[in-house]
This record gives C-alpha cells, sequence and structure tokens, in this order.
C-alpha cells in the first residue's frame, strides 16, 4: 500500500489569508485515521507554473496526492489541466458526470452555462467520484506509480467526497485493513509522553504509536495493519493492554470523545449526581457537561460564583475565609465545593477558583494559579495548579482537571 502523502491545496485566497485551509486539516485528520501519512502540505496560488512546479516536487517525494480546489467552472479553476498534463494524461468529456450536472441545475431550477459542462472533463481513464453535495465530480488516477486524488475546494463537498468516496477507495488500495484505537491520556504532557515511549515507538513496526497533543492533554493512536479486521484487533490489543499498565490512571479512555463523556458514563454506572461552583472557569464546566445529551439525569446543575458576594450569600463560603485567604486560596475552594454539594444537592461538587490573567489579583497571585476542589461524602479534597500565562488556555485546563478529579473519584482512586 502507498502510504505518503502531499497534500496540495490551490487557491489564491489562501495565500492572500482570506481564507484558513480547513481542507487540509480534515483530510490530514482523516488520512491519519487510515494509517497514512501526510508528511506535506503544499499551498499554491491559482498560477499554472507555480502549480506545475508544485507538483513536480510532490511527484518526487509522495505516493498520494491529494489537491484540494481548482475544479470549478472559471478559468482560474487549473487545478484538472495542470494535473493531467503533469501526468500525461489526456482530459476526455466524461457523459455520466455531465448528465449529473445538468440533473443538478434543473434539480435547483438554476440556469446552467456552458461551462459548468466544464466539470465533467475529466482525466481520461480515471475513478470518477461522484459528488451528490456540489457540481463538480472529484476523481482519482494512477500514473506514473503515484495516487492522484482531486476533490473540490468548498468544505462542505470536500468533506462529504473525502469520507464516502475516498476513504472507501483509499481502504480499497490497501491489501488488508488499517485499524486504531486512540488511548486519551490527562495528567501527562506529549513530551513526558514522548521521551517515555520513545525507544518503543522506534522498535515497533507493526502495530505503530503515535502520539498526539492536544489542549491540556494527549493521545495516543496505536495502529495496526493486517489481513482481517480479527486479526489487526489481536495485534493492537496486547498494545493497548500494555500501554494502559504503563500508564495507569493517567488514561481516562480509549475511543472516547472526550473528558466529560467519561464523566457522564462514570456518574450513570456509579448512580451519583454532579455540581459545579466555577469562579475563574465562568461556567465551562457546567457547559462541557451539558453539551452531552442526558446530562440531565446526573448534572443537578452549576453556579458561577465570579464575585465573593456570591460565593459567601449563594455558596455560603464564610467571610472570615475569604478575608483572611482570599478568593484564590485552597480553603475558599473546598468552602465553594461544599456549597455547592449542599445548594445543588448533589452526591459531588467540583468547584474552581483561580488567576485567569492577563494580570496577577489584588493579593498578587501569579497568573494561572488555580486551586479545584472535590466534595463528596466523608470530605473535600483540593488541588493546586499552575496553569500559564494564556487565559483561554487557563480556564480549559483548570475544567478539565476539574472534571479529571471527578473522574478518579468516581473510579474509586
Ligand atoms: P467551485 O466550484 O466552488 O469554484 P473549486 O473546487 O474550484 O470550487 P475553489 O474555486 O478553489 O474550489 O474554491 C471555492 C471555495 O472553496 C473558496 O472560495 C473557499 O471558500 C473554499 N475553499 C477552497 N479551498 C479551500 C481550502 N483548502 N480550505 C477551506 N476552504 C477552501
Ligand atoms: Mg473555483
Amino acid at each position: 500500500m502507498p502510504h505518503t502523502v502531499e497534500l496540495l491545496a490551490v487557491g489564491t485566497e489562501l495565500l492572500l489569508g482570506n481564507i484558513v485551509n480547513t481542507d487540509a486539516q480534515m483530510l490530514s485528520q482523516g488520512l491519519s485515521d487510515l494509517g497514512l501519512n501526510v508528511y506535506y502540505h503544499t499551498v499554491v496560488g491559482d498560477n499554472p507554473e507555480r502549480l506545475r512546479q508544485a507538483v513536480t516536487v510532490a511527484k518526487s517525494r509522495a505516493d498520494i496526492i491529494i489537491t484540494t480546489g481548482g475544479l470549478g467552472p472559471t478559468c482560474d479553476d487549473l487545478t484538472k489541466v495542470v494535473l493531467s498534463e503533469a501526468f500525461g494524461k489526456k482530459l476526455v468529456f466524461d457523459e455520466r458526470s455531465a448528465d449529473r450536472i445538468r440533473a443538478y441545475f434543473a434539480r435547483l431550477e438554476r440556469p446552467m452555462s456552458e461551462n459548468n459542462l466544464q466539470q465533467a472533463m475529466l482525466p481520461e481513464g480515471c475513478t470518477v467520484f461522484d459528488n451528490d453535495w456540489g457540481t463538480a465530480p472529484a476523481c482519482a488516477f494512477e500514473a506514473d506509480g503515484k495516487h492522484v486524488i482531486l476533490l473540490p475546494g468548498p468544505p462542505r463537498e470536500c468533506t462529504a467526497l473525502f469520507r464516502n468516496r475516498v476513504v472507501p477507495y483509499l481502504r480499497g488500495l490497501a491489501e488488508g485493513i488499517i485499524l486504531s484505537h486512540t488511548l486519551k491520556i490527562f495528567g501527562m504532557g506529549e513530551s513526558a509522553l514522548e521521551a517515555m515511549l520513545r525507544d518503543r515507538m522506534n522498535a515497533m513496526e507493526n502495530p505503530t504509536l503515535a502520539p498526539y497533543a492536544k489542549e491540556g492533554e494527549c493521545e495516543l493512536r496505536i495502529t495496526a495493519k493486517a489481513g482481517t479486521e480479527a486479526q489487526a484487533e489481536a495485534l493492537l490489543a496486547p498494545v493497548c493492554e500494555e500501554l494502559c499498565q504503563l500508564l495507569g490512571d493517567k488514561v481516562y479512555g480509549m475511543d472516547v470523545p472526550n473528558l466529560e463523556s467519561v464523566v457522564l458514563d462514570l456518574l450513570k454506572k456509579t448512580d451519583k449526581t454532579l455540581g459545579t461552583a466555577e469562579s475563574c472557569t465562568g461556567g465551562l464546566i457546567a457547559k462541557r457537561m451539558t453539551d452531552l445529551p442526558g446530562a440531565s439525569q446526573v448534572f443537578h446543575g452549576g453556579i458561577v460564583s465570579y464575585v465573593n458576594q456570591v460565593k459567601a450569600n449563594v455558596l455560603g463560603v464564610p467571610q472570615d475565609l475569604l478575608d483572611q485567604y482570599g478568593a484564590v486560596s485552597a480553603p475558599v475552594a473546598q468552602a465553594m465545593a461544599q456549597g455547592a454539594r449542599k445548594a445543588l444537592g448533589t452526591d459531588l461538587a467540583v468547584a474552581v477558583t483561580g488567576v485567569a490573567g492577563p494580570t496577577p489579583d489584588d493579593r498578587g497571585n501569579e497568573v494561572g494559579l488555580v486551586y479545584v476542589a472535590l466534595a463528596q461524602e466523608g470530605g473535600v479534597q483540593v488541588e493546586t495548579l499552575h496553569c500559564g500565562t494564556i487565559r483561554a488556555r487557563t480556564r480549559t485546563v483548570a475544567a478539565s482537571h476539574a472534571l479529571n478529579m471527578v473522574r478518579l473519584a468516581l473510579q474509586g482512586n
């Protein structure tokens, strides 16, 4: 199976910064899920000479070239022409695609101009990918030992064609199948993870391991290639198990979407309820919990206690604690969690108070200092975080940390 990919985005708008290359992001994610290695993203304007040069370079270093954009009917849409030429393919008129384009306009009751039929000109012998989401058909061909796939630029069309047409096509090229599992890890940075697993990663060929950093957390993708799904699964299972052993409770799940979904499942399984009291996260934990359908079964609500008055009056944080230690302190975080647990009538309550920044608070507490407390039957625990100086990151990491504390408590750790 050819396995190195170069993405070639065509469009002057991308170079001018008018639009962001979201197609590349979507494609890269999908391709790595297939176990393909994307080694280069190239962006080139609507200029035939520079596109020709970019194709020559891509041809020299990738097995699969995937282009986006420039399949439209206008004169700046030159991708097909240049790519066909570069691979010595003639463009031929594809009757079936032309019929589909005519039908598309008829269905929308829009007049069709003749140049729309330009889109039915396709490299000879190509595999045509019917476009049910727009007019330009996408296509793939093989030449000079390379696979070339041409996709339209508009993200909606590009995404739908990729998922529904290109993924099955690429799977068909592979002998056997590619399967991966993703371990989600909280409480360990990507570099620490990489350092821990480096030798193992270098020594492994099938399955392979790849770490990815996410905001405040990381992922480890384990990918196996085999003749059948069962064989791939058999290759993956011992490696996944070994990694879970090695990383212990830092692994919060395998193939799960996020921390909050794991917390929701655990709350349901253990028949427990959760509430929140949030200062610097301003409701982010409650937002993340309520993003999930079915949260109301176990998530009672949250109190955004941004100012001291609300901490005191709504959560019942004793005024002398606020006076003595200040709002950003371990004792106040604990009192907030206990207050929320009482006010919301839940089994567990988590509370966050900290300095999101950009400036230290009036007591001189550093930016990024956050206390997270968890109250449950039998007591309250508190942890201190140093999240750095970026406000948005501090809020995300603090919310994730709070969710992780709930997860660990529900797992009995
Ligand atoms: P059309 O038939 O609409 O002309 P096309 O395949 O010719 O499609 P382009 O003309 O290059 O594609 O781009 C059409 C629109 O798609 C752009 O205006 C832009 O909004 C979007 N687009 C193009 N390329 C990308 C990309 N790489 N990432 C995100 N959006 C893109
Ligand atoms: Mg166009």
